[in-house]
């Protein structure tokens, strides 16, 4: 059943909470406004004005009757979480930390670049994979965000980056849509949490950002990034078959198994067989790319480099190569930037494309694999 049915039958029978909007998709708006009595194209409009113009006031949807108007601010309400603190490193990175009900915080980090913007966000607070080399997993687990609390990191960033520019002084309004307003060129799901383990909120808020109605992303921009929980993979086709990012950071199961637990329960064989499947068919429209921590002396060596040269043959992938930043109770340092050259010239070598991961935001812990939070009752890591 649509949330949006669920939440508006609890309306009815007991007290008056209000649904938040701004988590959901086309289809369960017009659900929602199926379930009130008005027609779905309502939706249409709504959509538009919350994750295009960035309102969150039922008043200021002036295409929408008055009297419906009235009735959405008695039922609804469009709500995100509020940020807590800005900080800004040297190189323009920025990072907001946002507070949640419940007490729990997350990290949302803006990468600006020569030609675009990232933008990467958290789809749960803290993680229950625990990865030896990742800062979040030493948070613990608490919760999946919901679909609100993921979109909203995306609807807040442009906010703040004033990326929301719905009319000029003479009241001309633009289409905020147009690529060269836009300081947000391309979403990552790669902050806290592992992101099919949240699978129908990150699902949800996906559909937002590829919506033409809302944020009109390509599935070119919009990357998921798992450690490869493999039935969810499979399940993704299916439903949002956006760009992906698998955390390999391996090129056999000894070493997998022993920093990325997951790999126990799903071996990389399996892992890289469904992401054939991912990408089979029409892979032009999504982006596949192997992230590899350089970690010196577990992972670095010029035979792994070979191994996994000879792992990825005939798989439609791009290598990115992520220098490990340390954090405080991390037991690994980094490969040195000689070792992870010499990796790269190697695979370069085999054919594929190869990346080292520029580090970004490093004075403000906002580096790949830095992002914390604050995760409470840190123990819900079996649940
Ligand atoms: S690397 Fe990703 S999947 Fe692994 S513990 Fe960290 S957040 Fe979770």
């Amino acid at each position: 059943m649509p949330q949006a049915i669920e939440q508006v039958q609890f309306m009815t029978h007991s007290a008056p909470k209000k649904v938040n909007l701004l988590g959901m998709d086309l289809a369960h708006l017009k659900a929602f406004f199926t379930e009130i009595g008005e027609k779905p194209f309502r939706a249409v409009q709504v959509l538009k004005w919350i994750h295009q113009f960035g309102v969150d006031d039922f008043s200021q949807m002036t295409n929408v009757s008055q009297l419906l108007r009235e009735r959405l601010s008695d039922i609804a309400e469009i709500r995100a979480p509020e940020i807590i603190k800005e900080q800004k490193a040297s190189d323009g990175t920025t990072k907001w930390l946002m507070r949640l009900d419940g007490g729990n915080s997350i990290e949302t980090v803006f990468i600006p670049e020569d030609n675009r913007g990232t933008l990467c966000i958290s789809s749960q607070v803290g993680c229950a994979l625990d990865c030896g080399f990742c800062s979040t997993a030493k948070q613990g687990f608490n919760r999946n965000l919901s679909s609100a609390e993921i979109i909203a990191q995306l609807w807040v960033a442009r906010r703040m980056l004033n990326e929301r520019i719905p009319e000029d002084e003479q009241g001309v309004v633009h289409n905020p849509q147009n690529e060269s307003r836009r300081a947000i060129t391309n979403v990552v799901l790669m902050g806290m949490g592992e992101p099919l383990l949240n699978f129908d909120n990150v699902v949800q808020a996906v559909h937002l950002m590829v919506e033409d109605n809302a944020y009109g992303l390509s599935k070119r921009r919009v990357t998921i990034s798992t450690a490869g929980v493999v039935p969810a993979l499979k399940r993704l086709r299916e439903e949002c078959d956006v760009s992906l990012a698998l955390s390999l950071h391996a090129p056999n199961n000894a070493i997998r198994d022993s920093i990325v637990p997951l790999n126990k329960k799903y071996p990389i064989k399996e892992l890289l067989e469904a992401c054939r499947y991912y990408f089979s068919g029409d892979t032009k429209k999504k982006q596949f790319t192997i992230e590899y921590v350089m970690l010196a002396g577990v992972n670095d060596s010029l035979q792994n480099a070979r191994e996994l040269a000879a792992l990825l043959r005939r798989l439609p992938c791009k290598i990115n190569l992520i220098p490990f930043n340390p954090f405080e109770q991390s037991a690994f340092s980094s490969s040195k930037m000689q070792t992870i050259k010499q990796f790269r010239d190697i695979l370069q070598k085999a054919g594929y494309i190869v990346m080292i991961r520029k580090t970004r935001g490093e004075d403000i812990d906002a580096a790949c694999g830095q992002l914390a939070g604050k995760v409470k009752d840190k123990s819900r890591r079996k649940h």
